[in-house]
């Protein structure tokens, strides 16, 4: 079903909040398996907010509105869609006891603007409010359906998980089933050359790409007459995506990569170390986001400068003043001597340039990850090219976890 979401809201316009409602039911949407074609943003002014509704519901089928449902004089959404479609307003009586009831529990009186929000327009779903005052609701008219709910975003949340996503489930004729597919090592476009033969013509399933910061993202989805059906034609869709593109799949499931590692390390009985220099942390961090590390994590250490690298972890300083400090005889060096040191079955190291700013010779992005894996050592060279200091952390931080990764799956 086509789709558009329109967020009504001066501090919108202004940059002075960000529009995540929207960002929030696209996804949701999306994943339900509308086609939400248009994301429309206006200010609190009554007609370019009919003018926009009007437009919306010429393009699309379904209109989701969120802001203005509030009590003051500028909140207008329900009278303005109310008047496009025709309907008159009533006051609704459980709307109007449930606010009652609100300003009760808080113990104040209900201001006589607050009555405004107990009305809705004649023929509507409401839908109830427990999260806040206002209540949400759906119109229909002519094939067309607006819903609108309140702008904190906390209460649209709420009301889309209480009773408007069960109301959107009459939309759907097919059945929706998706599997999300994480990848790293590839960039979107490469991964998408590589999935061409599956990715040309094809109409159900469907395979959309998305990169996120150093990752990328395959969601699979088909929409079929049952469940079962959907889900069997994406599962044979993955087994053929796995043949071209599998060494480059960490999670099937949507789940992180240090999840992945944790839970890998965890079901071998692994235990790991790290040593760190410019991501100073960062990788036990990541590690220990994860409920359960206590049983993977042995050590951690951060070791920035030389002098720590040869003392905490036997770092040979011939080999710095050999290599220099950032290069892949230093990382594999790091390795090794974190294994040593803390006993641990695996250790990954790093040792770059988070820049902006690099020495002489080097560049901004320039990383070797080290690591050592019983008799196994080796390294990995990065090159990022961006003087961004924080991405390049917590790209580094990627590439340790995914280095990791490729040691023990
Ligand atoms: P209220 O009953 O609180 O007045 P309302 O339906 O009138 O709700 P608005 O006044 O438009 O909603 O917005 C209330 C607050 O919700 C805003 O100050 C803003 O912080 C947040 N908000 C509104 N619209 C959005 C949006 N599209 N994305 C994120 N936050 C939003």
């Amino acid at each position: 079903m086509k789709t558009s979401i329109l967020a009504v809201g001066t501090e919108l316009l202004f940059g002075q909040t960000v529009n995540t409602n929207a960002a929030y039911l696209s996804d949701k949407l999306n994943h339900m398996g509308f086609d939400v074609m248009y994301h429309f943003v206006v200010g609190d002014n009554p007609q370019r907010l009919k003018d926009k509704l009007k437009e919306a519901f010429r393009d699309t089928d379904l209109v989701l509105l969120t802001g203005g449902l509030g009590p003051t004089q500028d909140d207008l959404t329900k009278e303005m869609v109310a008047e496009v479609m025709g309907a008159e307003m009533y006051l609704d009586e459980r709307a109007l006891s449930d606010l009652k009831e609100l300003f009760r529990k808080r113990g104040g009186d209900m201001a006589e603007n607050n009555l405004k929000q107990a009305y809705l327009p004649v023929g509507c779903t409401p839908f109830y409010n427990a999260s806040g005052t206002a209540p949400g609701f759906a119109l229909s008219k002519d094939g067309k359906t607006a819903v609108c709910f309140p702008g904190p975003p906390r209460e649209m949340k709420w009301l889309f998980e209480n009773g408007v996503r069960e109301y959107l489930e009459q939309f759907m004729d097919k059945k929706m089933y998706y599997r999300v597919i994480r990848t790293i090592g590839i960039g979107e476009s490469d991964l998408e050359m590589l999935l061409m033969p599956l990715i040309d013509g094809q109409t159900d399933p469907t395979i959309a790409t998305y990169a996120k910061e150093g990752e990328c993202t395959l969601r699979v989805a088909s929409q079929r007459d049952t469940i079962d059906e959907a889900r069997q034609a994406v599962d044979e869709m993955i087994g053929r995506i796995d043949k071209l593109a599998g060494e480059y799949i960490y999670s099937y499931d949507d789940e992180e990569l240090n999840e992945v590692v944790v839970k890998i390390l965890k079901e071998k009985g692994l235990h790991i170390a790290s040593a760190e220099s410019c991501t100073a942390g960062m990788f036990p961090a990541a590690i220990t986001d994860v409920a359960g590390a206590s049983e993977v994590l042995s050590s951690a250490y951060i070791t920035y400068s030389n002098e720590s690298k040869i003392n905490e972890i036997n770092v040979d300083a011939g080999i710095i003043d050999r290599y220099g400090v950032v290069s892949p005889q230093v990382a594999e060096a790091m390795a090794i001597g974190t294994k040593a040191r803390s006993g641990a079955d695996i250790a990954v190291t790093i040792t770059g340039y988070a820049g902006p700013e690099a020495d002489p010779g080097h560049e901004a992005g320039e990383a070797y990850i080290g690591y050592a894996m019983w008799d196994k050592v080796g390294h990995y060279a990065i090159h990022t090219s961006r003087p961004i200091r924080n991405w390049n952390r917590r790209y580094f931080t990627l590439r340790m976890l995914r280095a990791v990764y490729l040691l023990i799956r």
